[in-house]
């Protein structure tokens, strides 16, 4: 088998115009958010009203990082002190650490084969833990039938705040993932969808909610000054209540974001077909399972996963190393330890330890990896036939 050569985390270049456009402001010297010539608009604000409107939203806010995104939203949410918040049992340290950062109590639901949410835990969940609160992780970019988890979360009075970050551009039924609950939370961190470095996005149609959370954000009295805010009467006692959690974007960033929303929905489309050749050699694999995409789902395929159940952990090591001995870098989420930006829930140490026998089973079977741009569909299919190749060799038994 001809080894595999290209590189999983190398990106594509910023393109011509973003760097153009980050030359500008590095010229003016005015990078602080709040630092305009008279008559300016900043280019913060100009992503904020670009990316509104990319996501169909009244509101929307720039910030530092998509964990800091969540955290705030939490925050302007309305957690408080101790209290549970429910999220996905499989999910990345992020997540539960932007709970645990709003002082409230993850409460992890599990997960079906198909890495989405399992909703009769969920709903056993909201009965045992009493949570208003959710932040749902739209992991790996699998979406949980959205019509049913908003039903159930609206017949428990739960609020929904959804973690975007692998899910900027997916919709379910036409609608954009982000749009389902009080707020949307997505990173332009180098391995998400837009690419600046760090950077997070938060967005709302509630101005109660955006008001809190553009305070939250740092904007000292200058909210004026944002480019999808709520109208200043919004404003008026939120700015005297609410603490100042300095995590604000920069002029630089945001200008190399802005060309990059433009390309969006064309490099949706060449994700998509690398992912779906993947799916293509790997749904003929005897003993492997691809999850599931419904047809209500518009997928974004940046990453992609198989499950091999009943591998043992020591089969499932030794795919790993063979898969890596022919250039094919896979992620394993059964692995005792945290490794890089795979982890799993028995790492998060801060929580309450937690039963999840399903959540356990299906994570000791589930490899995952990157899809970066920079392959071409071809390189996809080689990868593919890697993975095939060392899969259908049989040693790896439970
Ligand atoms: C990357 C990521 C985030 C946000 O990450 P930041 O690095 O803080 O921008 C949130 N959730 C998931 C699942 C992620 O992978």
């Amino acid at each position: 088998m001809r080894p595999f050569t290209g590189n999983f985390t190398q990106q594509e270049p910023i393109g011509d115009d973003a760097i153009a456009a980050a030359v500008d402001v590095l010229k003016g010297g005015r990078l602080h958010r709040y630092n305009t010539a008279s008559g300016e608009v900043s280019q913060a604000a100009l992503l904020e009203a670009d990316y509104a409107a990319y996501q169909g939203v009244e509101y929307c806010l720039a910030c530092a990082s998509g964990g800091y995104a969540m955290g705030i939203a939490l925050r302007a949410a309305g957690v408080t002190q101790g209290e549970p918040v429910l999220t996905n049992a499989f999910t990345l340290a992020p997540v539960p650490g932007a709970i645990a950062g709003a002082g409230a109590r993850p409460v992890l639901v599990e997960i079906t084969r198909d890495l989405t949410l399992d909703l009769g835990d969920l709903e056993k969940k909201i009965r045992s833990s009493g949570a208003r609160f959710m932040l749902l992780s739209n992991m790996r970019g699998h979406l949980t039938d959205m019509d049913t988890l908003t039903a159930l979360l609206e017949h428990h009075s739960v609020t929904l705040i959804e973690d975007c970050a692998h899910t900027m551009g997916s919709t379910w039924s036409g609608r954009r993932s982000g749009n389902f609950g009080l707020a949307g939370c997505f990173s332009t961190q180098t391995y998400k969808h837009l690419n600046s470095g760090e950077g997070g996005i938060l967005t709302s149609d509630d101005p109660q909610f955006m008001a809190r959370a553009i305070v939250l954000s740092g904007s000292y009295m200058l909210y004026e000054r944002h480019g999808a805010a709520p109208p200043s009467q919004y404003f008026s006692t939120v700015r005297l209540e609410t603490p100042n959690l300095s995590g604000r974007m920069d002029n630089l960033r945001a200008a190399i974001l802005r060309p990059q929303i433009t390309g969006l929905d064309a490099n949706i489309a060449r994700w998509n077909e690398r992912y779906r050749a993947l799916e293509e050699q790997l749904a003929q694999t005897p003993g492997v399972y691809v999850p599931h995409r419904p047809d209500q789902e518009g997928i974004v395929g940046s990453s992609f996963q198989f499950l091999f159940p009943g591998v043992s952990a020591q089969s499932a090591q030794t795919l790993v190393s063979d898969a890596l001995s022919l250039g094919v870098e896979l992620k394993w989420f059964g692995a005792e330890r945290p490794v890089g930006f795979t982890s799993r829930h028995q790492s998060w140490q801060y929580l309450e330890p937690a039963q999840l026998p399903q959540t356990d089973e299906i994570l000791a079977g589930l490899f995952d990896m990157r899809i970066p741009l920079t392959f071409s569909v071809a390189d996809c299919r080689h990868i593919g036939a890697i993975l095939d190749h060392c899969l259908r060799r049989g040693s790896y038994v439970a």
